[in-house]
Formats: C-alpha cells, structure tokens, sequence
C-alpha cells in the first residue's frame, strides 16, 4: 500500500503523517529528508542539491525524480509509502506514476487534509513551544494553563517564522500548486477529501477507516 498524504502547512499533516506509520508498517518519504541525506552522505547529487538549497530555490524536478526513484527500486521499501509533502507539482506527479509502475506499484490512495484558511492562520500564529519541556500549546485553541503545563510560562515561545504573511503566502502557494495535483488523483478515483478541521484523534479515525477498506 503506497499513500499519498496532503495538507496545507498548519493542517496537521505531520501528526497524521507518524499516526499512520505508528498504525500501519509504511516507510515516510519527505523530499525533504531525502534531500538532506544526500548531503549528509555527500553523493553525486549533494554539490547540485547545495547550491540549489544556497539560492533558496527549491529542488528541481530532475532531482527529485531521481531520489524517488531510489527510494522506489528498494526492495525494503516495496508498496509500503507514504508520501508526505511530495509531489509538489504536476509534473512530478505525473512522472511518479511512471516510476510506480515501472517497479510494479501503485498509489493506493490520496487523502488530503482540508482546512480553511483563518483557521489554519490561528493555527500556526497560535502556536507556542515550550522551551523546557518541549509541549506545544495554542492560544486560541489549547491555552497553557496550571493544570496542563507545570513550567514557567515564560518558556514559551512562538516560532521564530511565524510571521502572518509567510504563512497566508505559504498557504496560498500551498492551494495554487495542490489544486491541479489533487485534481489529476481525483480523476483516477484516488482523492480522499478529509476534514482536517476536525479534532486530530477523530481525523485519524476518518484516515484508519479509508484505509482500512483499501486492505479489505
Ligand atoms: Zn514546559
């Protein structure tokens, strides 16, 4: 079983990301992580992907394809995925198709976390870390107080990048780049639309049972 998870930033899609891999025996793969350990490995590919990451440009599609490609023909890994912030646009979807069925496999299904945007606002603005112990808590939806925090409040912190327009500017590019994405799963009858506005035990509920009926 190979699943693709979606979610704009602040959806929750981490969470529910580890919450499937704890629940079903699946392999994460984040471009993300596959980038950074090329470098750490020092590769062919990790002098190209350094200065690409230097510019601040993200990772282009021939990159890409070729860390997934590895991850693909590795047998340890076979039909057992979950992608998670990949693909990042059309194109790569297209082409992770063709890698699929080149090593015999298929997506078994998308799901995609939805949420509206002033709520995944307060969401991410809300969001405070506590330096000592590590908990996150919310200001508009799970306060720190006595009872769930021992620390001095003064530990918590916001997210240094929490700024307000990165995040409507992520979100937005977020919704321009998925929409033809999801579109292209949709019409291969593989899109769940999840409501990720939902409480994170019952999202996950929803998510057991797709795929839950995808093993039947
Ligand atoms: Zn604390």
């Amino acid at each position: 079983m190979n699943i693709i998870l979606f979610g704009p930033p602040g959806a929750g899609k981490g969470t529910q990301a580890d919450n499937i891999l704890k629940n079903f025996n699946l392999h994460k793969v984040s471009t993300g992580d596959l980038l950074r350990n090329e470098i750490k490995n020092n590769t062919k590919l990790s002098n190209k992907i350094k200065s690409t990451i230097e510019n601040g440009s993200l990772a282009p599609d021939d990159i890409i394809n070729s860390l997934i490609e590895k991850i693909l023909s590795d047998k340890k890994f076979y039909n057992r995925l979950i992608f998670d912030g990949y693909p990042r646009n059309l194109s790569q979807a297209k082409n992770l198709n063709l890698l699929l069925k080149q090593f015999n496999q298929k997506i078994s299904c998308v799901l995609c976390l939805n949420v509206d945007k002033e709520s995944v606002t307060k969401r991410i603005l809300g969001r405070q870390i506590c330096s000592n112990c590590g908990l996150i808590f919310n200001k508009y939806f799970k306060l720190a107080t006595n009872k769930n925090h021992t620390c001095d409040p003064k530990f918590l912190n916001k997210r240094s990048d929490d700024k307000e327009k990165t995040i409507i500017n992520r979100f937005e590019t977020y919704i321009d780049k998925t929409l033809p994405i999801l579109d292209f799963y949709k019409e291969q009858n593989l899109l769940h639309q999840i409501n990720g506005m939902a409480k994170i035990d019952q999202i996950f509920v929803e998510i057991r049972s797709i795929i839950a009926s995808l093993e039947a």
